[in-house]
């Protein structure tokens, strides 16, 4: 942790940190759902929609890697326990019961624009007092609102298909 570096924090970094640690057990769960996902994924298209799944498993796991780099930084200790995940999160986990394409991709959706939420939520809370987060948290935003329109997409080429 750097003195001057949390010093200039420009709200209360102790709540900072449980925010933080909150979307860190986002990014987990997120990251397990994509990944299991793609490996019992069925149905049409199902190689495309297994690489989108591993593609964004991939970017949830960059994007754990980003906030626990912050967390430490700012002198706090990310969650040591994966059943810390479920205590802490704001969007849940979806179990992948039923392994059907529109199903799954449906469920991500559902995940992403919770993330979306999030990560609006701590841009805005952000923005004027914490300018390193607030730029992590653009960027994570961004993949997020990339990785819905991903998905959307994958859902309405599905639907065009059926229609022929
Ligand atoms: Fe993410
Ligand atoms: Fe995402
Ligand atoms: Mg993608």
């Amino acid at each position: 942790m750097g003195t001057k570096g949390r010093e200039i924090v420009g709200m209360d970094v102790e709540k900072l940190l449980e925010l933080l640690n909150k979307a860190f057990a986002d990014e987990w769960l997120a990251y397990y759902q994509y990944w299991v996902g793609a490996k019992v994924v069925q149905g049409p298209m199902r190689g495309v929609v297994a690489g989108e799944l591993e593609e964004h498993a991939a970017e949830e796991l960059e994007h754990a890697e980003m906030l626990t780099e912050r967390i430490l930084q700012l002198g706090g200790t990310p969650l040591l326990r994966p059943t810390d995940w479920y205590e802490m999160t704001n969007c849940g986990y979806e179990t992948p019961e039923d392994s059907y394409v529109e199903t799954l991709l449906e469920q991500n959706i559902k995940g992403e624009r919770c993330a979306i939420e999030v990560y609006h939520k701590l841009a805005q809370l952000t923005k004027d007092t914490d300018p390193i987060t607030y730029n992590m948290v653009l960027e994570i935003l961004t993949d997020e609102v990339e990785h819905e329109e991903d998905l959307q997409a994958i859902v309405e080429d599905i639907q065009l298909m059926k229609k022929r």
